[in-house]
């Protein structure tokens, strides 16, 4: 079973290549990868079989030798490990199943937000739809993910003018603000304090990463903020122990 889910995986990572590209395109250049972009040879079965085709070919065009990102194996692994690591905690079951659609459109929101500095309104809508539907399954009370969606917003707001009081520059994007919302809706109000540490956390880190690469003082949120949600909802341990870890030292 593991061997098909990472199959689906890297299959759908290639898939997701394609939706973070058309997504900012408006549709536009629909297809992306079945032609190589620089000899524009249209591209076979062979070419496009996920990370193996890349390997065989030492990430160059079958055709023209042209080098092909390594964006594109990467992403499929990565979505490979993002479905396994659903599937090994939560099985073969409707909860899964959400969750890894969740993944997906998370992985899509990284990419996009990564190269383009901006959460597509697409995005932010499935993960909301998503988040009903989850909240649906499990049987959780509604006043709990819209007090959270509530919050999400309102802290989010207050964070964006905040920072333009402060810096007279922008801070937050309002895409970071709407999916703070959207992280409510999916985590309930107390949660989202766990969710504010691991992003803060992990965008001191994009920060760095970004310096480190110099591509400029502007960096992306989005994909802190989504590696966050992840984390916070496929493993609710982890929340509950950023608010009970000093309870383990007085016991
Ligand atoms: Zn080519």
């Amino acid at each position: 079973m593991e061997w098909l889910v990472i199959l689906t995986g890297v299959c759908l990572g290639s898939f997701l290549s394609l939706v973070s590209y058309r997504l900012p395109h408006g549709g536009k250049m629909a297809m992306a990868r079945s032609q190589c972009p620089v000899c524009h040879t249209t591209l076979t079965p062979r070419d496009l079989v996920p990370v193996f085709s890349w390997l065989v070919h030492r990430g160059r065009c079958r055709h023209c030798q042209a080098p092909i990102s390594w964006r594109y194996p990467a992403i499929e692994l990565v979505t490979a490990a993002g479905l396994l690591a659903v599937y090994m905690s939560y099985g073969v079951s409707p909860q899964a199943v959400l969750l890894m659609v969740m993944t997906l459109a998370l992985l899509v929101m990284m990419i996009v937000d990564f190269e383009h500095y901006i959460i597509p309104d697409e995005v932010q809508m499935t993960l909301a739809l998503l988040a009903v539907a989850y909240h649906g399954l499990l049987g959780t009370h509604p006043a709990e993910p819209l007090a959270g969606a509530l919050l999400g917003a309102l802290i989010g707001w207050g964070l964006q003018t905040g920072y333009h009081r402060l810096r007279k520059r922008d801070g937050l994007g309002t895409g970071d603000v709407k999916f703070l919302a959207v992280a409510g809706l999916w985590l309930g109000a107390i949660n989202l304090i766990p969710l504010l540490f691991f992003s803060g956390v992990l965008g001191v880190l994009t920060a760095t990463l970004w310096q480190w690469l110099r591509r400029g003082a502007l960096f992306p949120f989005g994909p802190a903020l989504a590696l966050s949600l992840w984390i916070c909802v496929l493993w609710p341990r982890v929340p509950f122990f950023f608010f009970h870890w000093p309870a383990l030292f007085l016991e």
